[in-house]
């Protein structure tokens, strides 16, 4: 299938119009049943080509990339700030986030770490502020 971009010479309309090939374009304007969808003028040109199905994927794919580039640098700012400020506690993330909360005289910059979702739920009940965060890892690429 092919698309083509046609224009009618009598009313100026523009529309697009799909053909099996090239030569049946060419087949029906000889027989001369193009007609303009409009006022029904045999006067019909092709235009450019437009094979807008192929480019119009590949043009979707680049934008989510962008997007997808865009939210990263966000998240990569974020990492960047948690670990110039945070202390990083891996695995311990829970132990070390309830040994903060009970221990008030423990002076402590804030930590990151991975944590479960069932450790962040335990946590929230016993009144302890963490956040989720999503997180990427930079050997990623
Ligand atoms: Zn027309």
């Amino acid at each position: 299938m092919i698309k083509y971009k046609l224009f009618c010479r009598n009313c100026n309309l523009k529309f697009d119009s799909w053909f099996a090939s090239s030569n049946e374009y060419e087949r029906l304007k000889k027989k001369k049943l193009l007609s303009c969808h409009k006022c029904n003028s045999i006067k019909v040109e092709k235009t450019i080509m437009a094979p807008q199905l192929i480019n119009k994927s590949n043009a979707d794919e680049k934008v989510s990339i962008e997007k997808y580039n865009k939210v990263k640098k966000t998240i990569m700012g974020y990492q960047k700030f948690i670990k110039e400020n945070f202390k990083f506690v891996g695995e311990n993330f829970a132990y070390e986030a309830r040994s903060i909360h009970y221990n008030s005289k423990k002076k402590s910059k804030g930590i990151y770490g991975s944590a479960s979702k069932k450790d962040l739920k335990e946590l929230k009940e016993e009144g302890i502020d963490a956040q989720m965060i999503p997180w990427i890892d930079e050997n990623e690429n």
